[in-house]
């Protein structure tokens, strides 16, 4: 059984994390094992998931693994990668937003160096949820598991997850995926499901937030007015509205007069929608890409960003040489680009092939949010990407 795309089942972003070694691999070979049991999932062998394929994202060599497989009510896509310098560059670089994700720590070992970073990046992303499975349960006294939890769920905390409620499953993924049916064997998976299935929540196209739209582009219709294409992001928009459209260092106050999807008139818009809202009083020249069309007061434009940035290799097509704070170039982000400068924070310099945390300062004030991707070019060519982290005053 492969996609679900035709059944009711929802879809849910996840993968596994945690320091090498700790039995990321052997745990997801072993989930599609118990699954491909019940018709679930096709099973995907330990050798299989890590040979991960190469993958081009954006001139970004990735090694990841993406395996799917559905529980009784949900369909999942998971992924799992080789190395820590791989999870570092999927989380940044890539394409897919996870939704949660499966901590792996190994109860011989408890806490390691990459449990932490990884911990950190997904927080800075904007994970809220992690299912934490203590692996190698068959090694040690399950004191020594009952001291490891007390760990994490401290660990949790320290990194803002809710680390007193988030589930935590003990057991053996090499025990599961020899088809060993006791407690920590094929039973720890089926604990794992039912949490991931009944803790990590389905994502909801968000209809309660206040109304967003990025401009896409703008166009004028003689006798009526501007109009301001693009899809909405979340919240519900209706006709006649307040609005803010701002970027660019503009803050312009407007009304809504009209919404139209494919040439038909609508009172009321949800997230999701690819629509022209009608604006009174903008001229069509003062509207860019970049800007938004928002609630009143929904966002703020900044022009400080913290980022956590990938300087692609010079096999990746990148640059040669480090980077160094001062480094003034191109940012493209969604729909537009601006002149950015880059300051490197920590060490103040950063690798090609490597990745650090970076203070973004654009030359105009616009809107971008946590969890925004950029890319910065030299001369067209791209030379790294980020995501934006926090933003600053
Ligand atoms: P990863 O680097 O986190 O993906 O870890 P792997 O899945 O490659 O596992 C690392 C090593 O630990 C391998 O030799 C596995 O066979 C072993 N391993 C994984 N899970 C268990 C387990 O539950 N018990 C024992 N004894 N060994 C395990
Ligand atoms: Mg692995």
């Amino acid at each position: 059984l492969k996609s679900t795309e035709n059944t009711e089942k929802k879809h849910v972003n996840i993968g596994t994390i945690g320091h090498v070694d700790h039995g990321k691999t052997t745990l997801s070979s072993a989930i599609t094992k118990y699954l491909s049991e019940k018709g679930l999932a096709k099973y995907t062998t330990y050798e299989d998931i890590d040979r991960a394929p190469e993958e081009i994202k954006r001139g970004i060599t990735i090694n990841a693994s993406h395996i799917d497989y559905s529980t009784e009510t949900r369909h999942y896509a998971h992924t799992d990668c080789p190395g820590h310098a791989d999870y570092i560059k999927n989380m940044i670089c890539g394409t897919s937003q996870l939704d949660g994700v499966v901590l792996v720590v190994a109860g011989t070992d408890g806490q390691m160096p990459q449990t932490r970073e990884h911990l950190l990046l997904a927080r800075q992303l904007g994970i809220n949820h992690v299912v934490v499975y203590i692996n190698k349960a068959d090694l040690v006294d399950d004191e020594v598991l009952e001291l490891v939890e007390l760990e994490i769920r401290e660990l949790l905390v320290d990194f803002g997850f809710d680390g007193n409620s988030a589930p935590i499953i003990w057991g053996s993924a090499l025990l599961a995926l020899k088809g060993n049916t006791s407690h920590y064997g094929e039973e720890s998976i089926k604990r794992l499901l039912n949490a991931l299935d009944s803790y990590i929540p389905v994502p909801t196209r968000n209809l309660s937030a206040p109304f967003l739209l990025p401009v896409e582009s703008a166009l004028t219709v003689p006798g009526r007015g501007t109009v301001i294409i693009g899809t909405l992001t979340q919240g519900v928009v209706n006709k006649g509205d307040a609005a803010e459209l701002t970027g660019c260092d503009v803050l312009i106050k407007t009304i809504i007069s009209d919404l139209q999807i494919f040439k038909k008139s609508y009172t009321q818009c949800f997230a999701g929608d690819h629509l022209g809202a009608l604006v009174r009083n903008v001229r069509p020249e003062t509207v860019f890409r970049g800007m938004v069309l928002s609630k009143p007061g929904a966002v703020k434009m900044h022009n400080h960003f913290k980022a956590r940035m990938y300087l692609l290799s010079k096999g990746e097509g990148g640059r040669s040489r480090a980077i160094k704070s001062c480094y003034i170039q191109q940012l493209f982000s969604r729909t537009w680009n601006a002149v950015c400068r880059i300051d490197v924070c920590d060490s103040g310099m950063i690798l090609p092939g490597d990745e650090g945390v970076v203070i973004l300062t654009l030359q105009k004030k616009m809107i971008m949010m946590p969890g925004q991707q950029f890319t910065i070019r030299e001369n067209n060519v791209t030379v790294a990407t980020g995501i934006v982290t926090e933003l600053l005053p």
